[in-house]
């Protein structure tokens, strides 16, 4: 059977098809292997503007390819964590994509920037900002071995729409 290899029916944009195949290379130089549940899953968070739900991507998923069985869909998300290619953010109980700008790093520190307006989220990746609160830990005897900052606010477009 070469169901294996044979590429699934995706309809994800070029840029998402082209992020895709990058977090695929990044996987693959780490040993490990984007399937294709894990690859679609990826695809439908980096595709979506805003965070995305467990829910939503069930529901997305099971437009595509038919009911997908909610524990392989978060095996798929545990993952994508793992590798780095997903953060999950626990304000929103929600995940967005991280292959673009750094998708170097298993777990790098991470700054999210969260427009209570529109609900758009900004990732930022400020290594002072970690050091700082690793520093800070230190002082009191605390070793930071993750940290995922979630601010809330406005963001620049809403700012300039309401002033
Ligand atoms: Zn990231
Ligand atoms: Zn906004």
């Amino acid at each position: 059977m070469a169901g294996e290899t044979a590429p699934a029916r995706e309809d994800f944009s070029p840029r998402t098809a082209a992020l895709l195949d990058r977090a695929e290379t990044l996987c693959e130089q780490r040993g490990a292997r984007l399937t294709g549940l894990r690859r679609q899953v990826l695809g439908l968070i980096l595709e979506s503007d805003s965070p995305t739900g467990a829910y939503d991507l069930l529901e997305r998923l099971r437009e595509r390819r038919g009911p997908a069985a909610p524990p392989t869909v978060y095996r798929a998300l545990d993952f994508l964590r793992e590798q780095g290619l997903v953060h999950r953010l626990e304000r929103l109980a929600a995940f967005v994509g991280c292959v673009e700008e750094h998708g170097h790093g298993h777990g790098h520190p991470a700054q999210f920037l969260i427009c209570r307006t529109c609900g758009k989220v900004t990732e930022l990746e400020d290594h002072h900002l970690a050091h700082a609160l690793i520093d800070a830990a230190k002082h009191v005897g605390f070793t930071v071995t993750g940290a995922t900052v979630e601010a809330e606010g406005t963001c620049a477009g809403c700012a300039a729409t309401t002033a």
